[in-house]
């Protein structure tokens, strides 16, 4: 008689990249169930996808040993044999070595799949580790398309993606087109918690979810009318000046000088100054364009963020307006009573959204697929981001932060690929022409000087 050994392992689920803690219960060597860990700073509630483990561990589909194709792609029948994993993990990398040798290292790219729906979060540092010492610059990630706006339009806005939202220290809790009580446990756990903690809820959502209904505001949005709605709001708290002043000014580049007749920043060489890549501003007090690298202290408040002014040039002078006057331009188009038509929001529930933002000084917020799956969803995700930017909680404790990571050795430092390499990448030779960098430290987009807080373009 066999006798029935059952034991509870502690982990953590890797289905998704909440890594929900787990208590596994393990019967003989088999995974019998997986309840949350209680214990775990992220595990007090598990979805069904995680609670299902052991039927995906167990499943008689799951491909547990390498197989080796031994008819030709035509053929319907792959004829798949069971091979060792030395024998597999021998011949990939000759074929590597041989592609290398062949036509170098660059000639090989390689695909990542994704750790939204797959458990690699915990493997991506070694495959990047891998990929880089085999010495090419060529790596192909997948993304979703709830990804790319939550990840990239934020880049191209913050300098970085959507940062961390802190919900159990914030005042204001906003969830644009998020449901994590879904999709997020652990959000949804840390959200429950701020919430007993005092903070205000606010959705965005068609959808009645679980925390719209709990919410202070649910503005039942009409779907892919978003961009609006936050442009109404953020049009809501420029005219009421209650949007973070100072940030905007130290923090931004609202206060750039934009040409009138080119649309493009005004740079030191338009005015034959001697840093001719310098960006300007316009010193109220002075009456005159400065560089805005030359500012200091208490400088900023004298830092025009309205109106239209006449900079002096070599042959005649340029029009020019600070980068903020040509955003607020663009949110003024969005009235609350044009807004309320096109968003189906009444008016006054979009004057509260605008007063709970304007009121709260630590807001922590998540945009997501609500806002991803639609059209203009990387525009749409830049407006939300510069509606938060106007709050002035990006990178604030407490709100929406940009945590600095526990001090570690990464096994995929960018250093394991040589300079001249990395040079070749994509994003290292777009990052110098201001768009964000996915590695190394985030930099001010406009200025390439590193920063800890990645100034915010509010583009025109
Ligand atoms: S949300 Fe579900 S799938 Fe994702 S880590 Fe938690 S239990 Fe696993």
């Amino acid at each position: 008689m066999t006798t029935m050994i059952q034991e509870d392992k502690h982990g953590y689920c890797t289905l998704c990249r909440s890594r929900c803690g787990t208590v596994n219960l393990v019967a003989n060597d088999a995974l019998v169930a997986v309840r949350p860990d209680t214990s775990h700073p992220t595990g007090k509630a598990m979805c069904m996808k995680g609670k299902s483990a052991p039927e995906l561990v167990h499943s008689a589909d799951r491909v547990l040993y390498p197989m080796r194709r031994t008819t030709p792609k035509t053929d319907a029948d792959p004829g798949w044999q069971r091979i060792s994993w030395e024998a597999a993990l021998a011949e990939v990398a000759q074929r590597m070595l041989q592609a290398r040798r062949e036509g170098g290292a660059e000639s090989v790219a390689f695909a990542v799949t994704t750790p939204s729906g797959t458990p690699l979060s915990d493997s991506i540092d070694w495959i990047e580790r891998l990929i880089r010492l085999f010495g090419s610059p060529n790596t192909c990630y997948a993304t979703e398309i709830c990804n790319w706006h939550k990840d990239y339009a934020h880049a191209f806005t913050f300098g970085c993606g959507m940062p961390t939202a802190d919900y159990r220290n914030a005042e204001l809790i906003v969830l644009w087109g998020h449901n994590p009580t879904n999709t997020w446990l652990s959000q949804a756990e840390a959200i429950g918690a701020g919430r007993a903690a005092g903070a205000k809820l606010l959705v965005v959502d068609p959808r009645e979810t679980a925390l719209a209904g709990q919410a202070e505001q649910w503005l039942r949005v009409r779907p892919g009318t978003d961009a609006a709605l936050a442009m109404a709001i953020a049009n809501l708290l420029i005219e009421a000046n209650a949007f973070d002043l100072d940030f905007v000014r130290q923090w931004t580049n609202g206060p750039l000088l934009v040409r009138s007749d080119n649309g493009r920043f005004l740079r030191g060489r338009d005015l034959g100054l001697a840093d001719g890549d310098a960006y300007l501003v316009w010193d109220a007090h002075a009456g005159q364009a400065r560089p805005s690298s030359a500012l200091a202290g208490r400088d900023f408040e004298h830092v025009a963020l309205r109106g239209t002014f006449e900079v002096g040039h070599t042959t005649a002078t340029l029009a020019c307006r600070p980068a903020f006057d040509l955003y607020a331009g663009e949110c003024a188009r969005y009235p609350a009573d044009v807004a309320a038509q096109l968003t189906w929001v009444a008016q006054a529930d979009i004057r509260h959204a605008a007063s709970l933002f304007g009121s709260a000084r630590r807001v922590a917020y998540h945009a997501w697929s609500g806002v991803g799956q639609h059209d203009n969803a990387t525009q749409t995700d830049r407006a939300i981001a510069c509606l938060y930017a106007l709050t002035g909680s990006f990178d604030k404790a407490a709100a929406t932060g940009s945590f600095k990571n526990p001090r570690t050795t990464r096994s995929a430092a960018s250093t394991c690929c040589r300079p001249r390499k990395r040079a070749r990448r994509w994003a290292m030779t777009r990052g110098r022409s201001g768009r964000p960098r996915r590695d190394g430290s985030p930099r001010a987009t406009f200025t390439g000087r590193s920063c800890t807080r990645s100034p915010t373009p509010c583009a025109p």
